[in-house]
């Protein structure tokens, strides 16, 4: 699924109605695949943070090394404090990176600029005080939605980076195991940002074949800022 093009023109159309939005929406940079580059890569990006014992198989999949991994954190759920001290140091080793996903998961669109930023600077607050860690500017607006509103009330605190994605697992929806590596099949790919949720713990066989698959096609999952560089804002 590449991301429709026709929805941000939209919203950059709505940023010429709102004072000050066009210049803040200028400065915001959604991605869905990596810079070009001679290493063939891909970043594997897990939301939410639902189910603690999700979480810590993905965590699990970091200790590996092999693959780095981009975790969205949502930080109404308690995984993220469940796990805190692997996550400290993961964070540490470089083997994972956070993103900003928001403190309780609600679509943007639908509150004021001031909420907006409420909901972004909860998890930012939370993410520096669990593990003295700055998730700027990478944040995943909840269900991909957003608009200038909400990317300029996120750009004015840092949060520039709009992180979309170019495939899914389609894992959100309640589908088989069995169908969510058929996704992986379809969608894994040199340079692309693939969605995933840690809402629902998958088997360990569906995890295996998803890393078989990456393997299979000489792909490495990196983090955003190891793609896009220190200085990417
Ligand atoms: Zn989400």
């Amino acid at each position: 699924m590449e991301i429709s093009r026709g929805k941000f023109l939209i919203g950059a159309t709505a940023a010429l109605l709102i004072p000050g939005a066009e210049q803040a929406d200028a400065r915001s940079k959604i991605i869905s695949k990596l810079p070009a580059s001679k290493t063939k890569r891909f970043a594997w990006t897990i939301d939410d943070g639902i189910s603690s014992s999700a979480v810590a198989s993905y965590l699990d999949i970091a200790e590996k090394g092999v693959h780095h991994l981009t975790l969205f954190v949502t930080s109404g759920y308690d995984s993220w404090r469940t796990h805190s001290k692997q996550i400290a140091r993961l964070l540490e080793a470089g083997s994972i990176q956070l993103g900003n996903h928001t403190v309780r998961h609600k679509d943007l669109t639908t509150l004021s600029s001031q909420q907006v930023k409420n909901e972004l600077m909860g998890c930012h607050n939370f993410l520096l005080d669990e593990f003295g860690y700055d998730a700027r500017p990478y944040f995943r607006p909840p269900y991909g939605i957003s608009n200038a509103k909400v990317r300029s009330a996120a750009a004015e605190i840092g949060y520039t980076v709009p992180t979309m994605w170019y495939g899914s697992f389609g894992d959100n929806f309640g589908v088989s195991d069995d169908r969510i590596v058929q996704f992986a099949k379809k969608w894994i790919a040199d340079g692309r940002i693939i969605i995933d949720h840690s809402n629902k713990l998958k088997s360990q066989r569906a995890l295996i074949q998803i890393q078989q698959i990456m393997k299979s096609r000489g792909l490495q999952s990196v983090t955003l800022t190891e793609a896009f560089g220190p200085n990417f804002k």
